[in-house]
């Protein structure tokens, strides 16, 4: 049953701890037991394992992540403040979380996460982005973790999730599908958050491919992606002109007068492969 934990509700962790949100920090706190336990559960809590959890604030998730079958949780928290109601929460669930006082963007994961691992988080909007991005981004491939679970606004779901053709896909579309699947599990009402943000939210779930979708290497990849959307109204033989233009594209194989929505991943790993 979500919340038999026996901890104090989190509007009481709020308070006695004085954790007022900061927006700063992208702090929206979920405080519904039942939604933190849907996305535990989403993240696989219920099969065991160990979960990496980025922010997690006063601890919703976190609680959820323990209570629905994590064997372990890492939990990295940028706000100190945050750091006497984790303690609560390891002491609640002896051996079972480790907090991290650090910046997620800074931190070398590698060193602390066991292969294997999963991670979920309620990520702050303001970095959400560039840790999708350095986590799809390591060199080795497959990576440590099996999964994320992650929240994002929606429309950076769409555009994780996005197929050749939508208005959302782009350079984030590519190079995720690329290196994973990707699929969005659900919304989740701006009225779950405190304090709501302004716009309404999702569940993603990636799941790593075992090799990326087509070969081709990781920097040629971004550098088309880059230069083919950042004139995304453009056709290809005019934004690609910097890397070859007419030439690449004709090495490729790739019609000349597309544009960049209209081309699938394997065919931007063909630009790529062109390029090097
Ligand atoms: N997990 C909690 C929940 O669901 O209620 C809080 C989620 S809140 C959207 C984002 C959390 O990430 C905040 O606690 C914030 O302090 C933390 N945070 C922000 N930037 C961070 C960073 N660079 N590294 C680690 N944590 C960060």
């Amino acid at each position: 049953m979500p919340g038999a934990d026996k901890l104090p509700p989190l509007r009481e962790v709020i308070a006695a701890y004085g954790l007022a949100p900061k927006k700063s920090l992208g702090q929206n706190f979920l405080f519904d037991l039942n939604l933190t336990a849907k996305i535990a559960r989403a993240a696989g809590a219920q099969e065991s394992g160990t979960f990496y959890e980025v922010g997690p604030g006063p601890g919703g998730l976190t609680r959820a992540l323990l209570g629905e079958g994590a064997g372990k949780v890492i939990a990295v928290e940028r706000d100190a403040r945050c750091l006497p109601a984790l303690e609560e929460i390891a002491a609640a669930y002896p051996g079972r979380l480790e907090v991290v006082s650090a910046d997620a963007l800074e931190l070398d994961e590698a060193a602390i996460l066991p292969q294997g691992v999963r991670i979920a988080a309620n990520l702050p909007y303001n970095v959400g982005t560039a840790l999708l991005i350095k986590w799809l981004t390591v060199q080795a491939w497959p990576p440590i973790w099996a999964s994320l679970t992650l929240m994002f606004q929606k429309e950076v779901a769409q555009r994780i999730t996005a197929r050749p053709g939508s208005e959302h896909y782009g350079r984030l579309s590519v190079l995720a599908q690329w290196r994973c699947t990707a699929k969005i599990l659900f919304d989740v009402n701006r009225g779950a958050f405190v304090p709501p943000p302004s716009v309404t939210s999702s569940i993603v779930r990636l799941e790593p491919r075992q090799a990326p979708l087509a070969p081709c290497a990781l920097t040629d990849l971004e550098k088309v992606t880059a230069a083919a959307f950042g004139q995304r109204r453009k056709m290809l033989r005019q934004s690609l002109k910097p890397l070859g233009g007419e030439a690449l594209l004709a090495k490729a194989g790739i019609d000349p007068t597309a544009r960049p929505e209209d081309l699938t991943i394997e065919q931007f790993a063909a630009l790529a492969r062109a390029l090097a």
